[in-house]
């Protein structure tokens, strides 16, 4: 890149857009050799991410994008703090301590009132799921070990609808996933199917309170009782892990009697996402163990920091107070009625969502009532576009909203997902219905030939899912046609599928 030198005063004065500085593409590869002034590349980066989405209609995310603007303040005052110099901000990691009690008070953890809770902040849910599955290996190892028995093929039972974390921590941590399988119209993990895979080598089981994909909270009480039977049977002791990530700020709130955590005891240790519905920005996760037991000694290193004993069970050391500091903010402002009542107009607003889309009489809902607040719905006709079509062109009204193909049993499913967060109106809900009304009427409108073109072209050379051309002819029968347009968009997503967030 080069960048011009402003030589005389009166440069100066016509140099003020940063386009100006710039004759070049930008660097892309290698570090520019000279420096630019510093309202230069301000602008030039600014310019740059004008063409992001625009973060409050990225109804793809469950992921926080709008706090109080006192809350923004609290974040730049505490951007320079290094979340890990705990000897030199005692009081941010005070505020986590607090955060991770009232949490653990939230999910039931049997700890007294006045009794420091066993968890930790993290980046995120992904971060937690990592420390929480070693917790469960390292203790399953060492029992094995105990017992004289092969501590070599651990593995942990899910439904097929786990996020994408859990498959990570399978292969970074050599665990092997057992996936209970989907099945059209039944998108959880099924408890009964789940305990049947259950064997000695398993760390535990993890369920979901609120699936990625649908939102639907499993049924974490009936895999509680299974499971205590089948352990009573074997004499294992196969703990369960309550992956709550964005219902754990929804299910105390909207169904305090649902029992889902640490009410039940093979509930070991639940995660959340701080920064999903616990209504942080991007960058804040928690665990929680149900007791000191739950949690390996061996895990947690004791640091001895600039003169203090700092015990710290993390993957990272250094990070941001920032997310630390807005949750505890969050916590003691809107207190247990406020997250109530958030809570409460984000499942109003999924719900005239809901009745829109149905109203269209072109989709099936396909997320529960209860659960996470989101709509997830498929087309009940995918012979001439699919859910896929509907996603790109509602784009061009701004709207992001994902579509994706279910996981195995149910790959057939192809759905498009609207999350609500609290920044989701009402109003924005009726305008996102009319738009997707407007959509599809643009697409209805289309010849068909101009839709089955691009997909016949992809579908002759798709081999993966075994179809073969037919003598380059367009079959006709409508079986035929839902398999090309599926076959079609399925390569176009390949990567896309576990995208979701
Ligand atoms: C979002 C999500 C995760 C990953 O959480 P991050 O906080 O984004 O790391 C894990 N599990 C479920 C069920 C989720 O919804």
């Amino acid at each position: 890149m080069v960048i011009t030198t402003t030589k005389t005063s009166q440069e100066n004065v016509h140099s003020t857009f940063a386009s100006r500085y710039v004759r070049a593409p930008l660097p892309r590869f290698q570090m520019p050799p000279n420096s630019m002034p510093k309202e230069a590349a301000y602008q030039i980066v600014n310019d740059e991410l004008m063409l992001d989405g625009n973060p409050r209609l990225n109804l793809a995310s469950f992921v926080t994008t709008w706090m109080e603007p006192e809350c923004d303040k609290l974040i730049m005052s505490s951007i320079n703090k290094n979340y890990v110099d705990m000897d030199e901000y005692p009081v941010t990691t005070e505020l986590q301590n607090r955060c991770v009690n009232m949490i653990a008070h939230l999910f039931h953890a049997p700890v007294g009132d006045n009794e420091a809770a066993i968890g930790v902040g993290t980046v995120g849910s992904s971060e937690a799921i990592m420390l929480a599955g070693l917790a469960f290996k390292r203790k399953w190892q060492a029992k094995r070990k105990a017992e004289g028995k092969p501590f070599d093929k651990p593995n942990i039972v899910t439904g097929a609808n786990v996020q994408v974390c859990w498959e990570k921590f399978a292969r970074y941590f050599e665990v092997e996933l057992k996936e209970v399988k989907l099945m059209e119209g039944y998108y959880v993990m099924d408890p009964a199917k789940a305990v049947e895979m259950v064997d000695e080598n398993t760390i535990c089981v993890a369920a979901i309170l609120g699936s990625t994909l649908t939102g639907e909270f499993e049924d974490v009480k009936l895999l509680n009782t299974l499971l205590t039977e089948k352990n009573k049977e074997t004499g294992w002791d196969t703990p369960i892990h309550v992956d709550a990530a964005s219902g754990g700020f929804i299910a105390p709130f909207l169904y305090p009697d649902l029992e889902w955590d640490f009410r039940l005891p093979l509930v070991k240790s639940i995660n959340v996402s701080g920064h999903k519905y616990g209504l942080v920005y991007a960058g804040v996760g928690w665990v929680v163990w149900r007791s000191t037991d739950d949690l390996p000694d061996e895990l947690v290193f004791h640091i001895n920091y600039l003169g203090s004993d700092q015990p710290t069970f993390t993957l990272n050391f250094s990070k941001g107070s920032s997310q630390i500091i807005s949750q505890y903010y969050q916590f003691i402002r809107l207190g247990f009625e406020g997250y109530k009542n958030i809570m409460e107009n984000c499942m109003v607003n999924a719900k005239v969502l809901k009745e829109g889309i149905e109203k269209t009489g072109r989709f099936d809902i396909v997320s529960k009532d209860v659960g996470v607040p989101l709509v997830a719905f498929s087309l009940k006709d995918s012979t001439r576009y699919t859910v896929f079509q509907i996603a790109e062109s509602l784009r061009r009204f701004g709207w992001i909203i994902p579509a994706y193909t279910m996981p195995p049993n149910a790959e057939r499913i192809a759905v498009l997902r609207v999350v609500v967060r609290e920044d989701f109106s009402h109003s924005l809900a009726q305008r996102l219905v009319s738009d997707i009304e407007k959509v599809m009427k643009e697409l209805d409108d289309l010849p068909p030939r101009a839709i089955m073109k691009a997909v016949h072209v992809a579908a002759v050379a798709d081999e993966t899912e075994g179809y073969k051309g037919n003598g380059g002819h367009l079959k006709k029968s409508v079986t035929d046609t839902q398999r090309e347009v599926a076959s079609y968009w399925r390569r176009v997503v390949k990567e896309k599928t576990s995208g979701v967030c």
